[in-house]
Parts: structure tokens; sequence; C-alpha cells
């Protein structure tokens, strides 16, 4: 159902089963089993980010649950879910958070964590392709970085 992310988890030894995570989580990684457990009631576009989510902790071995971790997963998922060209694409489309993530058939957190990852290159990048209306000068000044994709 989920193709890339299930061929990754397979050559990382990594189960895939559905079931009912605790605490009302999506998705739940044990370093134990190496089993991931995806709520049995997410929609594919949600199952899909978690999913991808969960290999993010597999792959970086996270034990437990911390804030640093949580980040690590987050780019993890977003730099395999979009890339700078699609993320791009969609920021020329509309730059507002909820439509590109409608766009780019993620969910919003992970367009958010995608704008975390980004280098200052690729900063760059997006600042001179999508029409922010702000001059690059500005755009590029600290803090100011394309504001139309910050909603
Ligand atoms: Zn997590």
């Amino acid at each position: 159902m989920f193709g890339e992310a299930e061929e990754l988890a397979e050559r990382m030894g990594v189960a895939i089963r559905v079931g009912t995570p605790p605490h009302g989580w999506w998705g739940c990684w044990d370093p134990d089993t190496r089993t991931i457990t995806l709520h049995r009631a997410l929609a594919r576009l949600q199952g899909r980010s978690t999913l991808w989510h969960e290999l993010g902790h597999a792959h970086y071995n996270h034990v437990g649950h911390t804030g640093r971790g949580e980040r690590q997963a987050k780019i993890w998922a977003a730099r395999h879910l979009i890339t700078v060209e699609t993320f791009i694409q969609a920021g020329q489309i509309d730059g507002r958070r909820q439509a590109m993530a409608a766009q780019l058939e993620v969910l919003e957190r992970d367009v958010e964590a995608f704008t975390w990852s980004l280098t200052p290159a690729e900063r760059v990048m997006v600042a001179l392709s999508v029409d922010t209306g702000y001059p690059v000068d500005n755009v590029n000044a600290p803090g100011i970085l394309c504001p139309g994709l910050f909603r």
C-alpha cells in the first residue's frame, strides 16, 4: 500500500503491522521487536506520513520519546515525502502550508518539517523561485525567509 516505504522497511528488517498504538498515537516504533505499528483507522495520507515518520525513528535507532528524536523523525519523513523541486512547484501554486500539503499529498506537519530542513542554498533557491511579494534581498535576510511559505 505504501510502496517505497514498505520496501525500505523490508531492507531495514523492520516489520509493519496494523493495530492500536498506545496514547492515541497514529503510529509507534518498538526498537526491541523492530516493529512499527500503524493505527488501523488512519486514512492513506496519514498512514503514509506516519510510516515514514516511524521509519525515521527506526533509521536513527531511537529508543523512547524525546523532542530531539521527534524532530529528527519528522525531518527524515519530510525529506522522503517532499523534494526541493516539488516543494517549489507547490509553493508557486499557493504558498500557504495547507495548500502546499494538499498539492504535495502530505500532511501540513510534513511541509513544516521540510522547511526546517532546508539548507541555506535551498532557502535561496526557494526564495528565488516562489513569489513572496518581497524583494530577494529582504527574503534572504535572517528570519524573513520566504514568508509566503511560512504562514
Ligand atoms: Zn515520533
